[in-house]
């Protein structure tokens, strides 16, 4: 029987008198619990009501009836209410207290045993009536001051509310895929119970945890496509959970001991692999035994894998060999890594254009089957320790202003990834004439078992060789850059009115340039073989040149053909 314990002590103890205001889920699931821990309680009550006759009145009701209903009680008894948000100046001029219970109450009632409850008073007396309250109801109370109520109310709003908001956008998305809501919930009450038992940073995984950018890109095209409205929601929580992720303490991120089955564990067993399907069945994937899994079946059936190594940022040249390896395969892998290795200057590759999200779009545009996007340590693990060198044609030009270090890079990038995928064909560009030249090499002098198909260059309507770099240049750059074309041209046509020097034609590819200040790097007819200077124009000779164009490194060529062609591959 509760007694009046917050009273000065009487010789008969009597039951507390407690009248509940307010008929809502608060009102009845507190009127039945603490009736039924022994208080004398009357009501859930109307809202006029004026509590006459009772020891303590508690108002259920919304924040903004508290001050009128408080009006309607009379002086005497403990006046309560039961917000999280709303001070006790409301009940003035009662002694207030307040009892906001950490628990959502349904029309089903609700489980107060166990529970938080957060607790304030007036004074002294009012403070224990309400701890007493909460511990007749099972709950652990604590006192929050009054500037913290605000923080401490939307606390319980996100832990609870915006919750059950994310779990609906997250029903709605899955509806789309045909995933009922039910089946959600497994997942969905293991992620609280990890968070709850191991702590917000053990409890984190999925893409945004491990680094995986392209699945997340994936995931949003994904949610533009099915809910467009949930796209903002989404770019929130993902940079909230990179923020979250970045911060946490490095032993917290052992994603393997939560035992959450989210699919996107990424332990690397069958069930976290990015799903096919989306919207055009591309397979995004992060890790090399993911890839090699994926590859065996088709290689073992015999099929014809075709592999198109990139650094992103795909424009049409990309989409070029994309389609070619479209064509010419069975299994088409594009792989995106900007590669560190090959970049000499660190300014450089942090500028490199970094455009996922509509790299995997056109990917899947384009009809590719497996987007392979790892991340830095998952190709150089640390420890690692092996480089692959090429000699004999990474001297000269873009060996020569890069350092050879660049084509080592590239070298040590392209024999890792032929070993990764184990392609039959691999396609490269002729913009890149030089790399392409020095994978021949590569491929020829290693034996690897892998042929080499290099495609023609894709120009802009100007002629400007296509280009991720080119979304550098400034509009007065842009028009500037296209005298690169006008002198790769001009080579040409001197080779074809009967030039035969190459210095001669040199110089009227120069001529070009300099006429809008552009100072080359370098201007070179070569053998497209070896790469070397050439005496005289005659078999197969590249027309091949680099310049800085208001700060951005361009570099183009052409095969120049001396019957009078128009070089164009
Ligand atoms: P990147 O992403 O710049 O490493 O280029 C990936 C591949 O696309 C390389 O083999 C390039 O040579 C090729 N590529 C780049 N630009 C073009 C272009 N304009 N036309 C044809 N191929 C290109």
């Amino acid at each position: 029987m509760r007694e009046l314990e917050w009273t000065s002590s009487s010789d008969t103890p009597a039951r507390t008198r407690l009248a509940i205001v307010g008929r809502g889920r608060l009102g009845t699931a507190l009127a039945g619990a603490l009736s039924q821990a022994g208080y004398d309680v009357s009501g859930p009550m109307g809202r006029g009501a004026d509590g006459r006759g009772a020891d303590a009145v508690l108002l259920c009701v919304p924040d903004a009836e508290i001050a009128p209903a408080a009006s309607h009680v009379a002086p005497g008894p403990l006046l309560g209410h039961c917000s999280g948000a709303t001070g006790l100046g409301e009940l003035t001029p009662h002694e207030g207290f307040s009892l906001h219970p950490l628990m959502t109450v349904t029309a089903e009632g609700a489980e107060f045993a166990g529970a938080g409850a957060a607790i304030a008073g007036t004074t002294p007396r009012a403070l224990a009536f309400a701890a007493e309250l909460a511990e007749a109801l099972g709950m652990q109370a604590v006192e929050v001051a009054e500037p913290d109520r605000g923080a401490y109310h939307a606390a319980a709003s996100i832990a609870s509310n915006f919750l059950v908001t994310l779990e609906a956008a997250a029903g709605r998305v899955a509806a789309a895929a045909g995933v009922q809501r039910e089946q959600l919930v497994p997942l969905v009450r293991a992620t609280v119970d990890n968070w709850a038992r191991l702590g917000p940073e053990r409890a984190l995984t999925g893409p945004v945890a491990r680094g995986d950018e392209v699945t997340i890109v994936r995931q949003r095209a994904a949610v533009e496509d099915v809910a467009p409205d949930l796209t903002p929601l989404f770019d929130e929580l993902v940079s909230a959970t990179r923020a979250f992720a970045a911060a946490r303490d490095p032993s917290g991120t052992d994603t393997r001991a939560t035992g959450a089955r989210d699919g996107y564990a990424g332990d690397g067993s069958a069930g976290d692999r990015p799903r096919p399907g989306g919207p055009a069945g591309m397979n995004v994937i992060g890790t090399v035994a993911e890839l090699r899994a994926e590859l065996l079946e088709p290689r073992r059936a015999g099929r014809r894998i075709g592999l198109v190594p990139t650094m992103g940022a795909f424009h049409e040249g990309h989409l070029s060999l994309m389609r070619r390896a479209r064509r010419d395969c069975d299994v088409v892998v594009v792989s995106l890594f900007v590669n560190p290795a090959q970049f000499n200057d660190a300014g450089d590759l942090d500028a490199y254009p970094r455009d996922p999200d509509h790299d995997a779009a056109l990917a899947a545009g384009v009809g590719v089957d497996y987007l392979f996007a790892p991340s830095v340590d998952e190709v150089y693990p640390s420890g690692f320790a092996t480089e692959v060198s090429v000699a004999g044609v990474t001297e000269p030009l873009e060996g020569a202003h890069r350092g050879r270090a660049h084509f080592d890079g590239v070298t040590t990038i392209v024999t890792k990834l032929f070993n990764m995928v184990g392609p039959d064909v691999a396609y490269f560009g002729q913009k890149d004439a030089q790399q392409a030249a020095v994978i021949r090499r590569l491929v020829r002098d290693l034996d690897i078992p892998v042929a080499i198909e290099v495609c023609p260059t894709v120009r802009e309507a100007d002629g400007l060789a296509m280009s991720s770099r080119n979304m550098h240049l400034s509009p007065a750059d842009r028009v500037r850059a296209t005298a690169l074309h006008r002198a790769l041209r001009a080579a040409q046509d001197a080779v074809s009115a009967g030039e035969r020097d190459p210095g001669a034609a040199r110089e009227r590819a120069l001529a070009e340039l300099t006429a809008v200040s552009i100072e080359p790097e370098y201007v070179e007819l070569v053998s497209a073989d070896t790469l070397a200077p050439v005496d005289r124009i005659a078999g197969d000779v590249l027309a091949v040149l680099a310049a800085v164009v208001g700060g951005t490194r361009l570099i183009d060529n052409q095969p120049i053909q001396p019957n009078g062609g128009t070089g164009r591959p």
